[in-house]
C-alpha cells in the first residue's frame, strides 16, 4: 500500500496545495495501485508514510509547522527512505534557515543546504519553469529568496517569475523535492504528478493515463508561451 501523507493541512493549507495529495492518490487509484491518503493533523503523531507532502503557508503557521516537524522527526523518516514533495513554505522549512516578515532568521529542518532570506519585494504571479526540457506551470506568492548550496541540484530553471532567485526554482536532493510553484502544481502538471508517483513507488514505470488535465496543461503552456513572447 502506497501511503501519501498530507502534512498539517491546517497550517500548510493556505494556498490549496492539499490538492497535490488528491491528484497523486487519484492517479495511483486509476492505475489500480493500492493507495491511501492520510491527513496528518498538527495535534496527532506524524504517521508513517512513503511520501510526505508539505504545502505553502503563512509566516506564523510555517514557524509552528517547522517546530512540530522537527519534534516529529521528519528527517529520520527521510533517512529511512521516505520521499518529500514540498511547496513554498514547505520548501523554505526544509532548508537550513529561513526568514519571515520582520527579517528574523529561523532554523529550518536542515534536510537540504538552502537558506531563505527576505526579498525586497514579494513575488506574486505566474511561475513558469523548465524541468529537464519540460515546462512546469504554476503560480507563486512569497516573500522569500532562496540560495541553495553548491552541491544542491535546483528543481527547475526559471522562465518567468522568481522561484528561488529569478534563475532557478526549488531543489532536488535525493528523494527530497521542492518547488515554489502552487496551482496545485501536481494538478496543473500531470507529468510531474506521475514523476512524483513513480519516484514514491521506487522508480516504477507507470502506465500512461490520459485525462482532461493533459489538455488543460497544454493550453496553459501555449497561453503562457504566447504571452511571454508576444
Ligand atoms: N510564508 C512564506 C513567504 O511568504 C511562504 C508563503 C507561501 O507558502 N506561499 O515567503
Amino acid at each position: 500500500m502506497l501511503s501519501i501523507v498530507q502534512v498539517y493541512p491546517e497550517l500548510l493549507g493556505t494556498y490549496g496545495d492539499g490538492g497535490n495529495g488528491l491528484v497523486l492518490a487519484e492517479r495511483a487509484r486509476r492505475r489500480g495501485i493500492d493507495v491511501e491518503l492520510v491527513r496528518a493533523g498538527m495535534d496527532g503523531e506524524l504517521p508513517t508514510g512513503d511520501v510526505y507532502l508539505l504545502g505553502g503557508g503563512e509566516d506564523g503557521p510555517q514557524r509552528l509547522a517547522v517546530a512540530l516537524l522537527a519534534a516529529a522527526g521528519l528527517s529520520s523518516r527521510v533517512d529511512d527512505g521516505a520521499m518529500v514533495f514540498a511547496v513554498c513554505a514547505g520548501l523554505q522549512m526544509l532548508g537550513s534557515s529561513f526568514s519571515v516578515q520582520g527579517d528574523d532568521q529561523y532554523v529550518g529542518l536542515g534536510l537540504v543546504d538552502a537558506v531563505t532570506t527576505r526579498a525586497p519585494v514579494r513575488a506574486v504571479g505566474d511561475l513558469v519553469t523548465m524541468v529537464e526540457g519540460t515546462m512546469m506551470v504554476g503560480f507563486e506568492n512569497h516573500g522569500g529568496e532562496t540560495r541553495i548550496g553548491p552541491g544542491v541540484e535546483p528543481f527547475a530553471t526559471v522562465v518567468r517569475g522568481r522561484g528561488n532567485d529569478g534563475v532557478v526554482d526549488g531543489f532536488r536532493a535525493g528523494r527530497v523535492w521542492a518547488t515554489y510553484a502552487h496551482g496545485p502544481v501536481l494538478a496543473l502538471n500531470p507529468w510531474l504528478a506521475d514523476a512524483v508517483l513513480s519516484e514514491a513507488l521506487g522508480g516504477r514505470e507507470l502506465a500512461p493515463l490520459e485525462s482532461v488535465a493533459d489538455r488543460l496543461y497544454e493550453s496553459r503552456c501555449r497561453a503562457l508561451t504566447t504571452r511571454s513572447t508576444g
